[in-house]
């Protein structure tokens, strides 16, 4: 090993490798149904939600968009993008809708179970996570707001079958596409600004050797640290557990509202499963798509965008009870 002091910062992460598919209310997925329970109320949003000039738009049309753009993808190259009646409709749903006024149901957003994400650190009793959002940015950090559940699956046998939906969504990547997750265990270690100053030193000089040997005006021709950190420290993409993609800001602690413990990540909720910082991280069988233009991105499956960064969920190791934070990187 390059870096012994490295090793104890290692943390176990779960890539979950969403994959557009038809995902279950008894299976884990991003964009999924969700197993809930009919003896509770589904989960609305009072707002505020600030209107932003532009209208919103609905679930509905942008699944219909979504089924016109993978149409209109798949016809042979030389077509126009879509056809008039086609793209009648399209200028319909870019109309939008106004914004709402009422309150604002919930949408899922992901459900593991533990049984296919074996770290997710679940409360005693529990054996999956469910998280939604609220499809619209909210004051201070203008991200959807989110709400976390640990349920025990074997006790719900009375499920939701058509869950409310919202009147609105703000925007269309904020509908997370119907994905099937493939989890894969991968070790993380701290983004360099991380670590502390001897190490986040040394490692930047090794980066930088192994940065020289890449060809001139790749991706990570730009920083010291930037081989290290986008393509071997912390894993891009939906993922469980692991270390902050710090990218705009500097590491900052996140205590807990309640005991002040510092709260850990939980899920990272991101819009790209890799880019062009980090191809080591692109599995094997999408390589070859990856190259292509084909809708939707194999980078983008969930089709989720937080402003093109990665929106990662936090939680206080001491109790769930504790309220979660949600951190824009
Ligand atoms: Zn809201
Ligand atoms: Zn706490």
């Amino acid at each position: 090993m390059v870096f012994p002091q490295l090793a104890p910062l290692a943390r176990t992460t779960t890539r979950l490798h969403p994959r557009p598919g038809s995902p279950s209310v008894r299976g884990s997925s991003v964009g999924g149904p969700l197993l809930w329970p009919v003896a509770e109320a589904w989960p609305f949003c009072d707002g505020p939600h600030q209107p932003d000039g532009r209208p919103a738009t609905t679930v509905q049309d942008v699944r219909l968009l979504r089924q016109l753009m993978t149409a209109a993808n798949n016809r042979p190259a030389g077509d126009m993008l879509f056809t008039p009646q086609e793209q009648e409709v399209v200028d319909r749903i870019d109309r939008g809708r106004p914004w709402p006024d009422e309150p604002v149901a919930m949408l899922p957003v992901a459900q593991l179970y533990c049984r296919d994400v074996p770290h997710l650190r679940v409360p005693e009793q529990a054996d999956m996570l469910q998280v939604l959002w609220c499809p619209f940015d909210h004051p201070e950090q203008q991200i959807p707001k989110t709400a976390l559940f640990w349920r025990s699956s074997a006790l719900l046998t009375d499920v939701v079958a058509s869950p409310p939906q919202p009147v609105a969504v703000q925007h269309e990547g904020y509908v997370p596409q119907p994905c099937l997750i493939h989890p894969e265990l991968v070790t993380e270690y701290p983004a360099p600004l991380e670590l502390e100053q001897g190490l986040r030193e040394q490692v930047e000089q090794w980066s930088a050797r192994q940065k020289a040997g890449a060809a001139p005006g790749s991706a990570y021709d730009q920083a010291e640290s930037a081989f290290y950190q986008y393509e071997l420290s912390v894993a891009p993409g939906w993922k469980v557990g692991g270390w902050a993609p710090w990218s705009f800001t500097d590491p900052q602690p996140l205590p807990c509202q309640s005991c002040g413990t510092p709260l850990e990540p939980l899920l990272t909720i991101a819009s790209n499963e890799w880019d062009d910082s980090n191809h080591s991280w692109i599995p094997y069988e999408d390589r070859d798509d990856a190259t292509r233009d084909v809708y939707p991105d194999p980078a983008r499956p969930s089709l989720v965008s937080v402003a093109g960064f990665n929106l990662q969920l936090y939680v206080c190791p001491v109790s769930p009870e504790h309220p979660h934070a949600e951190l824009l990187q």
